[in-house]
């Protein structure tokens, strides 16, 4: 097991387009380990996903699992482990919603997001098969959120009104109808 050092806004590496993963490199034994290294850096914060470039890999790879066992979003169902490699965003209803964001790389902030409430994702797998899903409420932001970290993107960028950035411990989330991200 290695947890990695995340790495946050400022760095650079965040604000870079990442390189696609030939089907060979997701298949490679170094990309196993990457793999088990993201899940581990995962569990070892509690969060809900990771992309590659936030352990300082500039590749176009996240991890996402929804856990209901999860203390910080008690209403969140549990959704299966998604590897997704070289992912392509179709938004299926531009509709906005809105989520309190948070970033591992952005840590001690919240920010309200709104995003298109549906979309259409195609990637490849770990065995490196073509596959696609389509999602929409809070699992469609986890991914649109994820999925900005491989172009370069933070939550912050997609803010509309900058007053909503706040640090957590002066948020009252109680008063808050929206549901929290991180
Ligand atoms: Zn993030």
């Amino acid at each position: 097991m290695t947890v990695r050092q995340i790495i946050k806004m400022g760095n650079p590496l965040l604000r870079k387009v990442a390189d696609e993963f030939t089907p060979e490199e997701i298949k490679s034994a170094e990309t196993k380990i990457l793999l088990e290294d993201m899940w581990d850096s995962l569990a070892a914060v509690g969060g809900i996903g990771l992309a590659a470039p936030q352990i300082g890999i500039s590749k176009q790879l996240t991890v996402i699992k929804l856990s209901e066992e999860s203390d910080r979003y008690p209403d969140m169902e549990d959704t299966e482990a998604f590897v997704i490699f070289n992912p392509k965003i179709t938004v299926l209803d531009e509709t906005e919603q809105g989520f309190w964001e948070g970033c591992l790389s952005v840590p001690g902030l919240r920010g309200f997001v709104e995003r298109p409430r549906s979309i259409r994702v195609d990637y490849l797998d770990e065995n490196a098969e073509s596959m696609y899903i389509e999602i929409e409420d809070f699992l469609a932001t986890v991914f649109q959120h994820e999925l900005d970290h491989l172009i370069g993107k933070l939550y912050v960028d997609r803010m509309k009104d900058i007053t909503t950035l706040m640090f957590e411990d002066e948020m009252i989330f109680e008063e808050l109808e929206e549901e929290v991200l991180d």
